[in-house]
């Protein structure tokens, strides 16, 4: 259990000594051309790092790297109860220098101490330990088929992966990854968002130690438009992961085509609704978590609660419990244990928060509460959690994802117009309805066009559920026994007895 005050964080950030280089098979290295960019903390504006600047050469030498171990066997063909107990030490590893990692994730992208550590540390730890224990738990088949032939349908390890992830849960999202990529036997290039991408670059070293062999796990820091490209267009990667922007995601399918036709899963945007009827099992709480649902890591979470749909009978009743419960999330200094609103990732950020907000007024939505930059004066870039009514589906804050904290309130009828709102999104990602009905519970779960529906809460969920999209929120899932089709091929292997 770690108990630190803001002091102890701040003293240990002065000394903390962090790592910008590339990690190339096995060892840190910077960018073949020297290129760097420069990693700012939105806390208060710091540089934190000069962090390698990867590009093409460096896709090809962690290419290079990761294919040979492949084909070396050295992992890819290591019993499965021995990936396992690695798996196992790395997800150790990961937990026992929590500090650190939740220290880099703050520093970095500005997100809440506190929920540095519970959160992404121990998500990221959970998401390693549960991929590696279920390993050599998971069988293959034999087919059906007459006396004289023998079928196997086995799964095997595709063999070069590319993994880019985003920001906004830098180390969590990587592990959702690492975990069963590296679980299934492949070689993995993790490509960090430039803008946090300190915990992964940490992380290298950390599987190293735990026993996963050189070039294994190579990381290469750098911008999505160079060595993000790269990677995607390279011949000689077989499949590439990806969370971010439904934007880069689409850019993905093409550099795909254009190559080698290597598979492309992708978990991308939402604009999740959080329906509450009138029968709501308690307004209070369906209140607090509808606050929760968008200030929770400053908004910038895929499945956001960013559409608030409530039952017109008690708008007026329930709206101003949500008003009061997003008060207690209040912007301040991420390394205070108590803050539960941090900095927003960047400026740029900010500036596209701001914007929405400004969409907001104009296109006549009624702000309830915030609306404005907060905290100017740190240097850091913060913004208070914002409540627009009035809100129409139509409406730019209601149709595109501010990835902020920013609340859309709309309000509905009947249970078939909330369905139709809800579904009324290019996104698919996720969804929660509160009613005491249990019937009205499992119809509108059903009708809902979601990767994950939640009933009466919002937001739950462990490794045993598959998590993804419906829609332009992606394809394919993490977490889960499901997370494994992406990492393996399937083969059908016909025997003349
Ligand atoms: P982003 O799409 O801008 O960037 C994601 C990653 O893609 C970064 O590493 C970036 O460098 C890289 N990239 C950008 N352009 C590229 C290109 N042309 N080629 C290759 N790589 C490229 O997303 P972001 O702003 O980092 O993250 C926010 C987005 O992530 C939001 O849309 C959010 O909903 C989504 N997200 C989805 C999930 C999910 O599981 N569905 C989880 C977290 C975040």
């Amino acid at each position: 259990m770690i108990n630190l005050t803001r002091t102890d964080w701040e003293s240990r950030a002065k000394a903390l000594k962090i790592e910008g280089r590339a990690f190339i098979n096995g060892e840190y290295t910077n960018a073949t051309d020297g290129e760097t960019f420069d990693c700012i903390s939105p806390v208060d504006g710091r540089l934190l790092a000069e962090v390698a600047s990867c590009d093409q050469a460096d896709a090809d030498r962690a290419v290079v790297s990761a294919r040979a171990t492949f084909n070396s066997g050295v992992w890819s063909q290591l019993a499965p109860a021995s990936r396992k107990a690695v798996m196992i030490r790395f997800a150790e590893l990961v937990e026992a220098h929590a500090e650190e990692l939740a220290l880099l994730e703050t520093l970095d992208m500005g997100k809440p101490i506190s929920d540095s550590l519970n959160v992404d540390v121990a998500c990221s730890a959970s998401a390693l330990r549960w991929s590696g224990e279920a390993i050599d738990k998971v069988y293959d088949e034999v087919a059906p088929t007459s006396h004289d032939q023998l079928g196997l349908v086995t799964r095997e390890a595709i063999g070069v992966v590319a993994a880019i992830v985003p920001w906004n849960f830098p180390l969590m999202m990587a592990c959702w990854k690492l975990g069963p990529a590296l679980a299934t036997g492949n070689s993995v290039i993790l490509k960090p968002s430039e803008k946090s991408p300190l915990t992964a670059i940490r992380v290298a070293q950390l599987a190293v130690e735990a026993g996963i062999p050189k070039g294994v796990l190579n990381v290469l820091p750098g911008y999505g438009h160079t060595v993000g490209k790269a990677l995607a267009l390279h011949m000689d990667v077989d499949t590439l992961v990806f969370t971010g922007s439904t934007k880069v995601a689409k850019q993905l399918l093409v550099y795909a085509g254009q190559s080698n036709m290597k598979r492309i899963w992708l978990e991308a945007g939402g604009k999740s609704p959080n329906i509450v009827f009138a029968d709501a099992p308690d307004l209070q709480v369906a209140a607090e978590s509808a606050a929760a649902a968008i200030a929770f890591n400053q908004g910038e979470v895929c499945t956001a609660g960013s559409r608030l749909l409530v039952e017109r009978s008690i708008k007026d009743d329930f709206v101003p419990l949500v008003v009061e419960a997003i008060k207690s999330w209040k912007a301040g200094n991420p390394l205070d244990p108590e803050t539960n609103v941090g900095a927003l990732v960047d400026t740029q950020q900010l500036n596209t928060v701001l914007s929405y907000i400004e969409a907001g007024h104009a296109d006549g939505a009624k702000l309830l509460i915030g609306g404005k930059r907060a905290l100017e004066e740190t240097g850091g870039v913060y913004v208070e959690p914002t409540i627009f009514e009035g809100v129409l589906n139509s409406m730019r804050i209601a149709r595109e994802e501010i990835f902020g904290p920013v609340l859309s309130v709309i309000t509905f009828d009947s249970a078939e117009e909330a369905i139709q709102i809800a579904n009324d999104t290019p996104y698919g990602l996720a969804a929660a309805v509160w009613t005491s009905n249990i019937s009205k519970a499992h119809l509108v779960a059903k009708a809902l066009r979601a990767g994950s529906v939640w009933v009466n809460q919002y937001d739950g969920g462990d490794m045993t559920a598959p998590f993804g999209g419906f829609k332009q929120s992606g394809n394919g899932r993490d977490k889960s026994l499901h997370a494994f089709d992406k990492y393996t091929e399937l083969k059908a292997t016909w025997i003349k007895l």
